[in-house]
């Protein structure tokens, strides 16, 4: 078979975890790859052109997301915008106090931040989650102490797609007096936007979740909220984070935003077409599934479900086979087996965590993909029960489901709690 025939057949259902580059991102890319390579920083024509060509971008991404240029930073991704901002605010305030807020369910560039904080004597309160993965605004009113110098809510989760009441919780902050940063880095391109209405102090942004390129991301920081400086270097980004500008990435970044922006209405529209017959249909063709995530806030492209007696990992592996690209809700990344925090976190038993698919819609993706994958998911959950040990000790009645036969979205676990 070659590449191109593999890749027709190929359906890449993973856009949470990277897009491929936009057609027209890459034109400006490789433009400036190769005809814009001089360093912003140089007195000269070459050095000029690069400077001209950053300051655009960073004007134009400032105009869409209605804040000034100077609020604009420019990072090497979503993960260096989180640890700046989370590392750079508390250290900025430590003489304030030593209190951060976090949510149980950010991603690790967030929770390992914190987590470094910790062990610099700062304290952190992850704050719990719903069954839904919605954080409770009175949840995080309660949790401010005179002591507490920055709350860190994501906007929309990785995984289950959840989308937080962020204006709510940035409402809470600024009554309080304390900075907020919201990692956005699955929410730009996707959902509507803008750092102004939503109370926010800092917000993280990556540029491969647009169909960008990676090794790019933007710290927005609101003008007055004080931050300490992370990457020391030259005087870059207006003296606080050292390192020749990335300005093909710059640029391209720009174009993914500009793009992403000008087709989201029709695109987000179409996603959640697609969305809601993978999340109305699944149910109805395989027994013991549950959605994971909020019903309906939650990301237009994100579709999250376990399913009970199989493994998340053997179900990607029999989908790879199958043609589709894929992820788990397990935290494979760190190589351990233990399920995602994520999934722990909105109240889902070890056994039933273990067995989620995380199908994440893009641009690319059509009817005839989800035809397709709604007539071989069946087939391949159905392969990977049969060889379950698991499923034989349920079909021997020696163990009972976790998940109730017809789906739902809701679990009740003995003790009475929902999950
Ligand atoms: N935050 C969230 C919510 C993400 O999904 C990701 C990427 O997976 C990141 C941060 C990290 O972004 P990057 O890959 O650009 O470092």
């Amino acid at each position: 078979m070659t590449n191109q025939a593999e890749s027709k057949s190929r359906v890449y259902f993973d856009h949470a975890a990277t897009t491929a580059i936009h057609p027209e991102v890459m034109a400006v890319f490789s433009d400036a790859l190769q005809n814009n390579f001089g360093n912003p920083s140089s007195f000269y024509k070459e050095g000029n052109l690069a400077s001209r060509a950053m300051n655009q971008a960073r004007a134009s991404i400032a105009e869409i997301l209605e804040v000034k240029p100077e609020e604009i930073f420019f990072t090497s991704g979503g993960t260096e915008a989180d640890n700046w901002a989370i590392k750079g605010a508390a250290l900025a305030q430590s003489k304030k106090g030593k209190h951060l807020i976090t949510s149980a369910i950010e991603h690790h560039a967030v929770l390992h931040s914190m987590q470094a904080l910790e062990k610099q004597g700062f304290e952190v309160t992850y704050l719990k989650v719903d069954a839904d993965g919605l954080v409770d605004t009175e949840d995080l009113r309660a949790a401010i102490r005179p002591d507490t110098t920055l709350v860190s809510i994501m906007y929309a989760n990785n995984e289950i797609g959840t989308i937080q009441p962020i204006k709510e919780l940035g409402d809470i902050c600024r009554e309080n007096k304390v900075l907020f940063h919201c990692d956005a880095v699955q929410a730009l391109g996707a959902i509507p936007l803008r750092p102004k209405d939503l109370g926010v102090d800092f917000m993280s942004f990556s540029g491969h979740k647009l169909y960008g390129p990676k090794g790019i991301g933007i710290l927005y920081k609101r003008r007055a909220a004080r931050l300490a400086q992370l990457i020391d270097g030259g005087a870059q980004e207006r003296n606080q984070r050292g390192g020749t500008e990335n300005v093909p990435s710059i640029i391209a970044m720009a174009k993914a935003v500009e793009l992403a922006y000008s087709d989201m209405e029709h695109e987000s529209k179409r996603q959640i077409r697609l969305r809601d017959r993978l999340i109305s249909e699944i149910p109805k063709i395989i027994s013991y599934a549950k959605l994971n995530g909020h019903p309906n806030k939650r990301l237009p492209n994100n579709v999250n479900f376990s399913f009970e007696f199989i493994e998340g990992e053997s179900i990607l592996l029999l989908l790879d086979a199958f043609g589709y690209a894929c992820s788990s809700g397990s935290a494979c990344t760190s190589a351990s087996l233990d399920p995602s925090h994520v999934l722990l976190g909105i109240g889902l038993p070890h056994e039933v965590a273990h067995g989620s698919l995380r199908i994440s819609l893009g641009r690319e993706n059509t009817d005839d993909d989800i035809d397709r994958f709604l007539q071989d998911l069946p087939k391949v959950i159905q392969r990977l029960r049969d060889m379950s040990p698991l499923y034989d000790d349920f079909k021997n009645n020696k163990i009972e489901a976790l998940i109730p036969r017809e789906g739902g979205n809701r679990l009740v676990r003995e003790g009475g709690y929902g999950i």
